[in-house]
C-alpha cells in the first residue's frame, strides 16, 4: 500500500520550506523586501516548475505503463514512483499467472479424448478443442463467433442444438467424413452458454453392427434346417396317428429321415465352425509353435481331398520343399482343408484340383488352384468376411456355411501369415495361404523333427 511515513512528509516540507525562505529572507536583510519578495517568487516557481515536470513524466508513463519504464524521481515523487513500479508489476506477474493458467486450461482441452465447444447464448462458438475443430470442421480463430449450426448444418445436427435437447445424445452418422460415426452431447452451465462434447464412436457403431449382421445370419442360418425337420416331423407325427388319412410309405419314410439327416449335419457343421470361429477369435495369443512336417499334412489333405471329390475332379498333390513348421497342426489343417474342400465345391465335374506347397523367399506358401467357376474381382476383398458369399444357393447345396475363408483368415493371423487370392470367373481360382519365414524351421539345425 503507498503511504509516506508523516515525519518524512515534514521533514521534506520543513526543508523545502527552509530551501525557499531562508535565502529570500537573507536578501531582504541585505538588499530590501522587494528584492527579497522577488526571490522568493522565483524559488516558489522554479519548486511549482520541478512538480509539474514529474506530473508531466507521471502523465506521459501512464499512457504506455511498464514497469521497466517508470520514472525516477527524488522525495515523495520518487516514492510515488516506486510504489507505482510495484504495483505494476504485481498486476504484470498477476497477468502472467492467468496466461499460465489459460494455457494449462487449453492444453487439458487439447489432452482430452474428446472434442469440446463452448459455445454463447446465441449458439455461436466462443472456444473449441483440437478434436472438436476436427469432428466439426471449425478452424480457430477464423470461426470464434460464428454459429456452430453454420459450420455443420445436417437437418438433424441443426434441429438438435437449436432444439436444446440436454438429456438426448445425439448419433450422427457419416457426419462431414464418410463412414465416421459422431455422438455428441449437450451440457448446460453458467446462465444460458452451452458445451457440446463430441465422441468419435465410428469403431463402436462398426462392431454394434457387425454384431447385429452376425445374430441375423446366424438365425437365418438356422431357421432353414429347423422349419424343413420340423415340417417332416410334423407330416411324420400325423401319418403315424393316421390324422391325415393316408400313412407314409416306407419310401417316403426314409426320404424323409435321409433329408432330416442332412439338415441336421449341417446344423451341426454350422455350430461347430461357429464355436471354431469364437475360440479362435476369443485367444489373442499368437499360435502355439508346435514342430510338424508340412509333407505329411499336405499328403493327408490329398488324402481327404481325393475323398470329398469322389472321383469327380483330378485331384493332384506337388510338395516341393521337405518343409518343418512350426505353428498349431490342428488349426492350419483346418485353415488349408477348408480352401482344398472350397475348390472341390466350386469346381465343376471333370475338373482340376491341385494342392502345392513350396517356400518361396524363406517363406511358405500352401496354394490350392482349381479350375472351377472363379470369382468376380468386386468380390475377392469381401470373401473372409463372416456368411459373405458369391453365390448364396451354390453355397448351401454344396454345405457351405460362408464360414470357412473367415476361419482361414484367423487361423493365417495367429500365424502371422496372409491369404492371397487370384481368380478369374470361369476359369478358376488359386488360393495362397502364406507363412512368415519364422514359421518355418531352419533346416541344419540338427533338433531333428517333431
Ligand atoms: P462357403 O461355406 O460358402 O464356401 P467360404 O467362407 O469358404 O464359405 O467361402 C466364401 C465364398 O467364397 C463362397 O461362398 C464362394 O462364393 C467363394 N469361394 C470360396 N472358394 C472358392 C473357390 N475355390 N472358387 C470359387 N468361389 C469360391
Amino acid at each position: 500500500m503507498l503511504s509516506l511515513p508523516m515525519p518524512a512528509l515534514w521533514s521534506y516540507l520543513l526543508r523545502r520550506l527552509l530551501l525557499v525562505a531562508v535565502p529570500s529572507l537573507l536578501l531582504a536583510l541585505m538588499a530590501g523586501l522587494t528584492a527579497g519578495l522577488c526571490l522568493l517568487v522565483a524559488l516558489i516557481t522554479v519548486l511549482l516548475a520541478l512538480h509539474l515536470r514529474n506530473l508531466w513524466r507521471l502523465t506521459y508513463w501512464l499512457r504506455q505503463p511498464k514497469p521497466e519504464t517508470v520514472p525516477e524521481a527524488r522525495g515523495p515523487w520518487g516514492d510515488a514512483f516506486v510504489a507505482l513500479f510495484r504495483l505494476q508489476r504485481k498486476a504484470e506477474h498477476g497477468a502472467e499467472l492467468l496466461r499460465e493458467a489459460l494455457n494449462r486450461f487449453q492444453d487439458a482441452g487439447a489432452a482430452l479424448p474428446d472434442g469440446v465447444v463452448i459455445m454463447d447464448s446465441d449458439d455461436r462458438i466462443e472456444w473449441c478443442n483440437p478434436l472438436a475443430e476436427e469432428h466439426l470442421g471449425i478452424e480457430l480463430p477464423r470461426d470464434r463467433g460464428q454459429q456452430l449450426t453454420y459450420l455443420l448444418r445436417q437437418p438433424h445436427f441443426v434441429d438438435w442444438v437449436t432444439g436444446e435437447s440436454y438429456e438426448r445424445p445425439l448419433t450422427l452418422r457419416n457426419a462431414r467424413n464418410e463412414g465416421r460415426t459422431l455422438m455428441f452431447r449437450m451440457v448446460r452451465y453458467g446462465s444460458r452458454e452451452k458445451l457440446v462434447v463430441s465422441r468419435d464412436i465410428t469403431l463402436l457403431d462398426r462392431a454394434e453392427r457387425v454384431r447385429r449382421d452376425f445374430v441375423a445370419n446366424v438365425s437365418h442360418e438356422l431357421r432353414t434346417p429347423i422349419t424343413v425337420i420340423s415340417g417332416f416331423l410334423e407330416t411324420l407325427e400325423d401319418s403315424a396317428s393316421g390324422a391325415d388319412g393316408e400313412a407314409l410309405d416306407e419310401q417316403s419314410v426314409k426320404r424323409a429321415i435321409s433329408l432330416m439327416r442332412s439338415q441336421a449335419a449341417r446344423m451341426q457343421q454350422l455350430v461347430e465352425e461357429l464355436l471354431t470361429l469364437s475360440r479362435l477369435e476369443s485367444d489373442a495369443a499368437p499360435a502355439p509353435a508346435e514342430k510338424f512336417q508340412v509333407r505329411a499334412l499336405i499328403e493327408l489333405l490329398g488324402r481327404e481331398t481325393e475323398t470329398l471329390s469322389a472321383g469327380r475332379h483330378r485331384v493332384m498333390v506337388r510338395i516341393e520343399d521337405d518343409t518343418t513348421l512350426l505353428g498349431s497342426r490342428s488349426e492350419l489343417h483346418s485353415a488349408f482343408g477348408n480352401l482344398a474342400s472350397n475348390a472341390v465345391r466350386y469346381t465343376p465335374e471333370g475338373g482340376e484340383v491341385e494342392l502345392i506347397w513350396r517356400e518361396v523367399d524363406g517363406q511358405g506358401v500352401f496354394t490350392v488352384r482349381d479350375s472351377g467357376i472363379g470369382i468376380a474381382p468386386e468380390h475377392i476383398p469381401r470373401l473372409t468376411e463372416r456368411f459373405y458369399r458369391v453365390d448364396k444357393s451354390r453355397s448351401r447345396e454344396t454345405g457351405g456355411t460362408g464360414l470357412g475363408l473367415a476361419i482361414v483368415q484367423h487361423v493365417l493371423t495367429r500365424h502371422q501369415g496372409r491369404l492371397e487370392i487370384e481368380s478369374t470367373p470361369g476359369r478358376g481360382s488359386r488360393f495362397s495361404a502364406i507363412l512368415p519365414p519364422e514359421r518355418l524351421k531352419l533346416s541344419g539345425r540338427g533338433d531333428g523333427e517333431g
